[in-house]
């Protein structure tokens, strides 16, 4: 399990996860942004905490014949620009503080892709490794049993994130339904067969690909020429790599929480799919690339690097190694403020997790809207879409920071804050 791969290499500083917390991380970059605002020091309280937190206890009976007690969360961090949304985690290291990172970090996102949501995050402490499928559908409909209250399609909006997945927004879905009518509304990322969005899957994956075009054409950079490495080929890491093998870029390494692989003739996304996600392979185990050690994978040199696994991935013992000249963040919370500034030294050119993983959450938003409607986009018309709220996010938030010479990261977070202090105060909740 992810835990115990990632004590076996406590030895390699490389590969450790952050010493710092998110919340930290989250933190000083909230901080920094409301400083650089110069906003009122009587809200940063409000504007900072979680609106309201649920914690709730999921008892269930596993297939080795023991009581095994889970814990999950629902923070509903900022509602004042639309109904709260943002991913379900189930993932063993899921904690109160990692959750309410997360879930700030969907209000300033939702706010700077100027879709009308405020921001949440939820998550269970579960290894879903190893788990049958009735165990994993036992606890989704226990956590909808114990929030449903104060989620709908009007009030908190769920969506997969870490160990979750289309089924399991079904189960959510049907769960909230049983007590309330069918709602498909209430969650997002659900199957085709059950008014899912066209396009949904492949969101996240494909908006990352959209803002390292943005990039490149800053840069001067062809995507058809470039290298690429992808950390985590889950949901996120295999889209970005299929998208970009699409382009004709060609993915030099790759790692997943079972190591990491690389090949200089490049690694064929498609058929890494088919092994891992299809026939259930070990990612190390794929026979057209060479397993390498996980601390080598960030030495490994490419034009891009995709971080799409957890938070605090990138940090001060592995920043100053990386080989690479753009960094697009598809994972949360991956860089440490440490890393940030190491890789800013260096001259890499980072695109920030709130703008450049935010196709999720918009193509959710679609998926969302055709819900009200009970009505289906075509897929071209779900990605043209996407690519175009992509676009504009980038070219506001690197309008601002070359105007104000500060980072894509700064200057979203203030764009990100600004709208969501603007919102509150027009509805009177301070002044
Ligand atoms: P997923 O569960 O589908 O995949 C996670 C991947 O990370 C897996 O390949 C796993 O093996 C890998 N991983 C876990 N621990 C690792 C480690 N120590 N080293 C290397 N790889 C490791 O999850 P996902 O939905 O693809 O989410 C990935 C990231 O993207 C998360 O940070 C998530 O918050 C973020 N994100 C996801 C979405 C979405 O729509 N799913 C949207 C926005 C952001």
């Amino acid at each position: 399990m992810a835990t115990e791969a990632l004590k076996e290499s406590d030895s390699d500083p490389r590969v450790r996860r952050a010493r710092v917390s998110e919340l930290e991380v989250v933190r000083h970059h909230f901080d920094r942004a409301w400083d650089s605002l110069g906003l009122k020091e009587d809200a940063r309280q409000i504007f900072w905490e979680p609106y309201r937190e649920i914690s709730v206890q999921i008892p269930i009976k596993l297939s080795d014949g023991e009581m095994h007690v889970f814990h999950g969360f629902r923070i509903q961090h900022n509602g004042a620009r639309g109904p709260y949304k943002g991913g379900m985690r189930f993932h063993p290291e899921v904690d109160v503080d990692e959750v309410r990172a997360l879930a700030s970090m969907m209000t300033w996102k939702t706010a700077v892709a100027g879709i009308p949501f405020g921001g949440a995050k939820g998550g269970v402490n579960v290894d879903t490794r190893g788990l049958k499928e009735h165990e994993l559908e036992g606890i989704a409909r226990a956590l909808m049993d114990k929030i449903a209250k104060l989620v709908g399609p009007n009030r908190d909006i769920p969506a997969p994130d870490i160990g979750t997945n289309a089924q399991t927004m079904a189960w959510l879905m049907d769960e909230f339904g049983k007590l309330n009518g069918h709602t498909p509304a209430v969650v997002t990322g659900k199957p085709i067969s059950l008014e899912g969005s066209y396009g949904r899957e492949a969101a996240t994956g494909r908006g990352c690909v959209v803002m390292f075009e943005e990039a490149a054409q800053k840069l001067g950079m062809d995507p058809a020429e470039t290298t690429f490495m992808v950390q985590g080929f889950g949901n996120v890491g295999s889209w970005i790599a299929r998208i970009m093998q699409g382009l004709g870029a060609k993915m030099v390494a790759v790692a997943d929480q079972d190591g990491a692989i690389r090949s200089e003739a490049g690694i064929d996304a498609d058929r890494l799919v088919e092994h891992v996600h299809v026939h259930g392979g070990k990612l190390t185990e794929f026979s057209e690339a060479e397993e390498i050690d996980g601390g080598d994978f960030y030495e490994v040199p490419c034009d891009v690097f995709f971080p799409a696994a957890l938070g605090g991935m990138v940090h001060e013992d592995n920043a100053c190694v990386f080989n690479f000249k753009v960094m697009v963040e598809g994972a949360n919370n991956p860089t440490t403020f440490a890393a940030d500034q190491i890789l800013a030294d260096n001259g890499v050119y980072v695109v920030p997790d709130l703008i450049a993983n935010a196709g999720g959450v918009v193509v959710s938003y679609f998926e969302w809207v055709q819900n009200l409607q009970h009505f289906r986009w075509e897929e071209d018309a779900v990605n043209d879409m996407l690519r175009g709220v992509m676009t504009r996010t980038f070219g506001e938030v690197s309008a601002r920071a070359e105007k104000d010479g500060k980072s894509l990261r700064e200057a979203a977070f203030e764009i990100g804050i600004d709208r969501v202090v603007e919102a509150s105060r027009t509805r009177g909740y301070f002044s």
